[in-house]
């Protein structure tokens, strides 16, 4: 079960502000889905607008609904869900289009950062605009951009590769990634981290800088740099716990 975090001062001064009275609720359009990003930790890191999106629709897709209750119930938000994930997607995609063409507004939201994003969520957009449905995605928390720029790393230009296949096609992508010359950006389970980076340290040398940053906006929060070399003895000589993006200098 994710774990997310708020420090109550934090989540009383956010519950403070975020009253009608004070900011102007907005208009929900009917037959729109919109996609709305929730936060990767810190219950804090939502928007004004994210909050009276999800309170105002009529319906919110859920990847888990148990874990997003937990958020819309510290929000004071009692809108439906349903359950949207990666083994029922491809099943319900029609009929949620065919709700929306009936008028109904949808939020589509993931357990954590924005949906579509190494999340469900593609399939149903895709759908809805060839529909001709109208999409508005809101801006707000994913854990690439904050581990990109915390790494230091040219931001000009980057390559956001989410997942490494665990299998099939693992070695051509790893190969493929060797010869990158802009920045690489790569999700990984703590499970995994460690394999990866000697299979990358192996690829593109030891000595290519890369930089953890593990549990972004929750408490145990850090990011750790040096080479490929370093950062698999770091986590080998400390076993990996929490979530980790790995990011990685482009080839010279
Ligand atoms: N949709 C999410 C987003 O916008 O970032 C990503 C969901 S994906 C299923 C989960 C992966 O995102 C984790 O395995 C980890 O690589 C990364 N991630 C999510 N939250 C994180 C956090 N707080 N700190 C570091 N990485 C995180």
């Amino acid at each position: 079960m994710r774990e997310f975090i708020c420090q109550r001062n934090d989540l009383s001064l956010i519950l403070n502000i975020y009253k009608p009275t004070k900011f102007k609720r907005l208009q929900i359009e009917p037959s729109t889905l919109y996609v709305v990003p929730t936060p990767i930790g810190n219950l804090a890191d939502i928007t004004h607008r994210s909050l009276s999106v999800l309170s105002d629709v009529e319906l919110v897709l859920c990847e888990d609904t148990r874990v997003s209750r937990k958020l819309l119930n510290h929000y004071g938000i009692d809108t439906p869900t349903k359950s949207y994930h990666m083994h029922n997607e491809h099943r319900t995609v029609d009929g949620l289009v065919e709700q929306l063409q009936q008028g109904i507004s949808v939020a589509l939201i993931s357990d954590a950062g924005t949906p579509a994003i190494s999340d469900p969520g593609f399939l149903l957009v895709r759908a809805c605009i060839q529909a001709g449905l109208r999409v508005i995605t809101l801006p707000g928390p994913t854990a690439f951009i904050p581990a990109l720029v915390q790494s230091g790393f040219p931001t000009d230009r980057f390559v956001f590769e989410g997942f490494l296949p665990h299998k099939k096609g693992r070695k051509s992508r790893l190969s493929q990634l060797a010869e990158e010359t802009k920045t690489i950006v790569l999700y990984e389970s703590p499970h995994r981290i460690v394999k990866t980076l000697i299979q990358c340290a192996e690829v593109m040398g030891p000595d290519r800088p890369a930089s953890i940053s593990r549990e972004l906006t929750k408490a145990f929060e850090e990011t750790i740099r040096g080479t490929l070399q370093e950062l698999e003895a770091h986590f080998t000589a400390h076993p990996p716990k929490g979530e980790f993006v790995l990011v990685i200098q482009g080839k010279n």
